[in-house]
């Protein structure tokens, strides 16, 4: 169950970090469109209006060239779940899998993520998953960084519309992007970082479980269990960031 939405009169105003972390030009054209409009505030928007909006950000991605993993993807992988999700999970970038399909974690990383989320009583219909690349790296490479940057403006725009209490961040370059911290992902699991008036819980990609075994997975659990405590104990004063 999605918590009030008190919270976001707030949030609305101070969303993301808007120097480095903005969203696509397109996407800013209708989101200033809305913020001009006092009577559609982002807040204010219903699941459907940002599903709506979302699927406009989805459509101007899936022709999307504007780095060179265009070339060879087969599908644009946008993200998948819940467009009034508590919780968005961001991974790296899109898998073979992930590129035939055109969804997010649907291969072996994502059926052990899901896995671990459901021992929560987290569903993927209950959550908004994406990436921070939206196409394929060639052989699953790293991204690049100027793809990262080429593409982040898309996670942006998802992140403003989803609005969720928590970010799990999977893996380096999602906690990396986020945080904006050199540190590796071992050090900076296990803790909570607020994040424009959220919450960013980074925990190990769940790749690294199916290379590392049942002690990795083990660490993945108690960080989405620390995710799931701060949304469960998320109240409206605490968001509203009166004592940050
Ligand atoms: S990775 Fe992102 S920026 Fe690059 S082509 Fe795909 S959608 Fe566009």
């Amino acid at each position: 169950m999605r918590l009030p939405r008190a919270r976001l009169f707030v949030l609305g105003r101070r969303s993301l970090p808007s120097d480095d972390f903005q969203g696509t030009a397109h996407t800013l054209r209708s989101l200033h469109q809305i913020a001009e409009n006092p009577g559609t505030m982002l807040d204010s928007l219903t699941p459907e209006q940002r599903a709506k909006q979302l699927h406009v950000i989805a459509d101007t991605a899936a022709s999307c060239t504007s780095c060179g993993l265009s070339e060879r993807r087969t599908n644009v992988v946008f993200g998948a779940g819940n467009p009034d999700a508590d919780l968005m999970v961001i991974g790296e970038g899109p898998g073979k899998d992930e590129d035939e399909q055109g969804l997010p974690f649907v291969g072996r990383s994502g059926q052990l993520l899901t896995s671990l989320l459901e021992e929560a009583g987290w569903y993927r219909r209950d959550i908004y998953i994406s990436n921070v690349v939206k196409c394929r790296p060639p052989g699953n490479r790293d991204p690049q960084q100027e793809e990262i940057d080429a593409c982040k403006g898309y996670l942006a725009d998802q992140i403003k519309l989803i609005d969720p209490a928590v970010v799990m961040t999977l893996g380096n370059f999602s906690s990396r992007l986020l945080l904006k911290r050199a540190t590796g992902i071992t050090k900076l699991r296990g803790h909570v970082y607020p994040w424009w008036g959220r919450h960013v819980v980074p925990t190990f990609h769940p790749a690294a479980a199916l290379r590392g075994g049942a002690k990795v997975a083990d660490l993945i659990r108690e960080d989405i269990a620390l995710a799931r405590q701060v949304v469960v104990d998320a109240r409206p004063g605490e968001q509203l960031g009166l004592f940050e």
